[in-house]
Order: structure tokens, then sequence, then C-alpha cells
């Protein structure tokens, strides 16, 4: 190739003509073409001159001049208007302008087209404007979030109480159904929750994947069943699944998140179909896919299917399963991938780091605790610590209570506590730096956060200042838990202290 610095002035321009990357036509005020880059030639005429040719053929396949031409809203507003076209030939989107050209009597003599592709900006754009989009509808959910687990944890505290203290079989019936009724609404705030937080929730159980899938399978049966007996079509799962595959993690969220991707594959399979789960050790990752021979996705629903809220089902669909299989997923540091073509099935892989060692499940044994602790208990809503009192008075230990953290921390430099629990989100001073102060005062009281908010606490956050987190709403089961777990760490740090 010549360098332009050695050509004539006409071949210099002709050179740097041919070396845009846009698509450069120059027209005659009769729409045919009189000049054409390189790149217009290989784009638009397949290699060949496409002087001679019409604009709008080329450029549209249109044998007379475009509705749509944007020489014309050029020409009358005086500016240059540029016009998106998709143009389905190339699958791509570009952007076009003219620039006329007016002879001495202003007329107009020929013009200038310049055609760019914009496919991979408009998709930079458009996901930029997605990002923003979820960070603005997770900024308002989490809001509304945290006020509903307030309200919940009330509820299900009251609920939990009232149920210890009545015999009678009616009232027990009703009050189980309440409590099943706000277990539910708080398992519907979690997956709104669960979509942006990784949870502070530990992944302490050695999960055996074979059980779990085996498990979700069961569970799921009135659906193959359903689709089969309504439907008269035949679901088959296959199983492929490795003996003694572990993961560390949460076994209660990952049923959940394998439901939902179950549960995905029969809504895509509505002619019947095969769903094959497999998992398998590569390395230190584990593998588990689910392939179905469904209807598949198309790019578009590739693209959006982690969004929260997006759905191709209508009213059937609530689009929140699988941004919560992201989200757990996530959180047990695995990653999901999809691979789907419409028409052609669906295969969600899911990549999961291999637990090491197996932990030790938290068995209902460590439920049961037998210490009594001098508690202070510190919340802004009153309800909410009224619940507690009521709660852990009932266990035997010993409360105090207060609305204020400042009057609270006073009480806690005079008289010794062991646990201090703490909502984190008050006037005056939040929960962390109540927590900062306490242990400065005494570095052995334990500190349990509680919060409605989708904590996202990272270790340093955590370190010296909080013990133990308290998702709100939480079950009774859970309080007694995480306080048996308080007494085992209160034990050993007076074993150090004494030894
Ligand atoms: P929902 O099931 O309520 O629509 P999800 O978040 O579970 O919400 O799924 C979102 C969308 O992803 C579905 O509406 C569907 O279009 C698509 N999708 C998910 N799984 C599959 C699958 N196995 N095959 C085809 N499409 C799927
Ligand atoms: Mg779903």
């Amino acid at each position: 190739m010549n360098r332009p610095d050695f050509l004539s002035a006409d071949a210099k321009y002709r050179f740097i003509f041919d070396h845009f990357i846009d698509l450069i036509m120059v027209c005659d005020a009769g729409f045919t073409i009189i000049e054409s880059n390189e790149a217009a030639n290989i784009v638009l005429g397949k290699g060949e001159s496409l002087i001679g040719e019409k604009c709008h053929q080329v450029l549209r396949q249109n044998n007379r001049p475009c509705v749509d031409c944007p020489l014309r809203d050029t020409v009358n507003s005086g500016t240059v208007i540029p016009l998106v076209k998709y143009d389905n030939r190339f699958n791509e989107y570009f952007e076009e302008r003219c620039f006329p050209i007016l002879s001495e009597t202003e007329e107009l003599d020929s013009f200038i087209i310049t055609v760019k592709n914009i496919t991979k900006s408009r998709e930079l754009e458009e996901k930029s404007t997605q990002m923003k989009k979820l960070t603005a509808l997770g900024q308002i959910s989490s809001g509304v979030a945290h006020d509903f687990n307030n309200v919940l944890t009330v509820v299900l505290g009251r609920v939990q109480l009232m149920k210890r203290l009545s015999s009678d079989p009616y009232f027990l019936k009703s009050l189980d159904m309440i409590e099943k009724s706000a277990l539910d609404g708080a398992s519907k705030v979690r997956k709104i929750q669960e979509f942006s937080r990784p949870s502070s929730k530990t992944l302490n159980e050695s999960v055996n994947l074979k059980n779990i899938i085996e498990e979700v399978v069961e569970i799921t049966r009135p659906k193959w069943d359903a689709a089969s007996t309504i439907k008269g079509i035949l679901i088959e799962p296959i199983l492929e699944l490795n003996d003694d595959l572990f993961i560390l993690g949460d076994s209660s969220d990952l049923r959940n998140a394998f439901t939902n991707i179950i549960f995905n594959a029969i809504d895509a399979m509505p002619n019947g179909g095969i769903l094959s789960i497999k998992t398998e050790q590569m390395d230190n990752y584990i593998h588990v896919n689910f392939k179905d021979t469904g209807i598949g996705m198309t790019e578009e629903t590739i693209e959006r299917v982690f969004d929260p809220f997006f759905t191709t089902k209508g009213v059937l669909g609530s689009g929140l399963g699988m941004s919560e299989v992201y989200g757990i997923i996530k959180r047990h540091n695995g990653k999901t991938y999809i691979q789907s073509e419409a028409g052609n099935g669906t295969t969600i892989k899911i990549r999961f780091p291999s637990a090491k060692q197996s932990v030790e499940k938290i068995s209902a044994a460590a439920v049961a605790q037998t210490n009594t602790f001098s508690i202070y208990i510190i919340d802004d809503e009153e309800y909410i610590l009224e619940t507690l009192r009521d709660f852990l008075s009932d266990l035997g230990h010993t409360i105090h209570t207060n609305t204020d953290p400042r009057q609270a921390l006073a009480d806690i430099k005079k008289n010794t506590f062991d646990i201090v629990i703490t909502d984190l989100g008050m006037p005056g001073i939040n929960g962390l730096e109540l927590a900062e102060n306490i242990k400065s005062i005494n570095p052995r009281i334990q500190v349990i956060l509680i919060s409605g908010w989708a904590l996202n606490l990272n270790e340093s956050d955590l370190e010296n200042r909080i013990d133990f987190v308290l998702n709100k709403p939480f079950s009774f089961e859970k309080i007694t838990f995480t306080l048996s777990e308080v007494g085992k760490k209160l034990a050993a740090s007076n074993r150090k202290a004494s030894s």
C-alpha cells in the first residue's frame, strides 16, 4: 500500500476517503451515487463499486426515494438530522446523515451520505440505562423491604409468643396460619433483597448436591405430574448425579434456586420433553447442569433473564425466579451461565467451588441452650423491643431494654452485661458506632446486630465490633441458636481468661 504523502493530491484524498470506517457516498440531486468509499462498497455492494446505483436502493432496497429520507429533514430544518435504522440484512443498527451541497443559486446540487454502525454503542447505552434502572429499583425496594421486615418481625414474634402460651386448638390453628403467612411474606421480601445483596448469612453447611437435587426433584414432583395428567404430556427427569460432591452452602437457599430452575424448565416444555440434571467435579469446581429440551430463549431474553421482574409469561410469571437464582449462586461464590437458543432448549450451567473440608451441619441439638445471660436490647421500635424482651425473659435471661442508644451506653458503662442486642439504624447513634463504643468499654460483651436492611457488612466492618448478625424478621429458633453460639464464644473466652 502506498503512503499518502507520496501521492498526488487527488490520490491522497481518495486514500483518506477509502480508509474511513464509516460508509460514505456522494449522490447527485436525483439520488444517484456518484462516489462511494471502500467501506460502502464492501458493506452495501459486496465489494463492487456503488457508482450509478440509487442510494435508496442500496440502503433500503426501495425503488423510490425513502419516505423518511434524512436529506429532506436536514434541508428543511437547516441542521443535520441523523436517522437511526435497524437493518435486518445485517441485524445491526446504523445511523445515517446527509450533508447537502448547494449550487451557486442555492439549489440542491448533490449530497453526501455517511452511514455509521452504532450497534455496539447502542448496546452499551442500553446496558448503562439498565444498570441505572436496576440501581434505582434496588434502592426503592430495599427501603420498602426494610419497613416490611420491621412489621413482620413484630407479627411473627407476637404469634410465636402466643403459640407458646395457648393450648386451644382453634387458636393454635389460626396462629399457625398467621405465622405461615408472615413467613411467606418474609420470603417474598427476601427474594427482592437477595438480588443485590451478598447476604451476611454464613455458609456453614456442607451440602451434598446429590441429596439436594433429589429432594428438589421430589418437591417439584407435583408440577411434573400435573403436566402429564392435565396436558397428557410427558416430562421426564433424567438424573446423572455424582455421589459425593459437597459444597459449602445453605441448603434451603440452594433448594430454592434449583426449584426455580426446574419450574422454568417445566414451563418451557409445554409439549413435553426431557430435563437432564447432571453434576460433575472438574479440578476445584463442581458443575451442575440443568438441560431442557424446551422452547429456548431469544438473545434479548438471555440478556435480561436475571433482571428482577423480567418475565415473558405475562401475568403467570413474576420474573423473580432467575434473579433469585443469580443472587443465591453468587452468594455461594458460584457462577451461573445460560446456554440457549430460541427453539433449541436451554442449559443452565452452574459452577461452584468445591468444599475443601466438610463442615458440621448445624444440628437441632445445638439450638438447645442452657446458659442464661444478662442481655441489653436497644431498638428505636418499641414493639420490636417488647417482643424480644418478652421472648428472651421467657427463656430465663435477665433483660434490660432501651429505645435510646445514648442512655443505653451510659447504662452499659455502669453495669456489666453479657450480651447487647442492637438495631442498626437508630436516630442519634447507629448500631455500628454503638457497638464500637461498647467494645471499647468492655471487649468481652457480645454484640448481636439486628437489622431490617439487606446487610452488606464486609469483614472489616464486622471485625472487633459485631459478633453476630440477625436479619429481620427472625424466628425465635434463630435467636435461640444465635444465643447458644454466643454462649460457646463466651465460655471459650472464659476458659482462656482463667488459664
Ligand atoms: P418467571 O418464571 O416468573 O417468568 P424467571 O425469573 O424465573 O421468571 O424467568 C424469567 C424469564 O426467563 C422467563 O419468563 C422465561 O422467558 C425465561 N426462562 C427462564 N428459564 C427458561 C428456560 N429453561 N427455558 C426458556 N426460557 C426460560
Ligand atoms: Mg420462574
